[in-house]
């Protein structure tokens, strides 16, 4: 009994291993033949014929492949190459509880850098009806507070509203996809150091800058907007630097 179930994993593994081969093999072969969006690829058992390898592995690789969105399987067409959503590339990865604390840090910088760098598609973009949107936001929020980091709901609404105006699709998910993030990092209290925020700028005006403003100045703006969370990673490196 004990025998068999240990032959039983063997095989499982060697099979993983197996799709993992191919799939590398038919990620290389897409490549090499420079295979564009739409472009039918060869039919499973062609592909298992040219590998030597079973029908069901190929299959599992193709599978994981269609999950990637790779590919994916058009009717009457076969399956065809797909431009990968890279939205739905990293949503399968950002499990905020199997992140590392450097990991998160990681991404917390990132939307810290994303905020400021968004500046110039903002006045690109920016319609009145945004502006006007964004004013009845910030009317909605509580009067400033002591507390600004810990008002996660307000800064959620307003922030988002901002990545939506920035009109690229890539930035929108990708914001989404590093929200749950944020808010895991609120919660963990990986950076609930308090700090001193001399410079802040509120959300008003935030607004204030993107109505009358520059693309340079609102950088400044932004920079000072987040300056709380920039000294708290600052608190976290040199706390890290004492303990290590
Ligand atoms: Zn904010």
């Amino acid at each position: 009994m004990e025998k068999a179930d240990r032959t039983d994993m063997l095989s499982a593994i060697d099979t993983r291993s197996l799709v993992d081969k191919v799939e590398m093999n038919l990620v290389e072969y897409f490549t090499r033949k420079a295979l564009q969006p739409g472009d039918v690829i060869p039919k499973e058992v062609e592909l298992a014929a040219a590998m030597g390898v079973s029908r069901t592995v190929i299959r599992e690789s193709l599978n994981r492949l269609k999950t990637m969105g790779m590919i994916e399987s058009k009717k009457h067409k076969g399956t065809v190459i797909k431009s990968p959503n890279l939205g739905s590339l990293l949503q399968k990865s950002m499990i905020p509880h199997i992140l590392d604390n450097a990991t998160l840090k990681d991404i917390f910088e990132l939307r810290l850098v994303l905020e400021i760098g968004i500046a110039d598609l903002l006045f690109t973009h920016k319609t009145p009806e945004d502006l006007e949107e964004l004013t009845h936001i910030v009317e909605q929020e509580p009067e400033f507070s002591e507390d600004v980091l810990f008002d996660v709901s307000h800064e959620i609404k307003f922030h988002s509203k901002l990545y939506e105006m920035t009109r690229n699709e890539t930035l929108r998910n990708f914001q989404n996809i590093l929200l749950p993030v944020f808010n895991y990092v609120y919660d963990s209290g990986l950076i609930n150091k308090p700090v001193k925020n001399i410079r802040y700028v509120s959300h008003k005006g935030l607004v204030d800058v993107l109505k009358n403003g520059t693309p340079d100045e609102y950088r400044v703006a932004m920079r000072k907007h987040l300056e709380n969370h920039f000294q708290r990673i600052s608190l976290i490196e040199k706390s890290g630097k004492e303990t290590s």
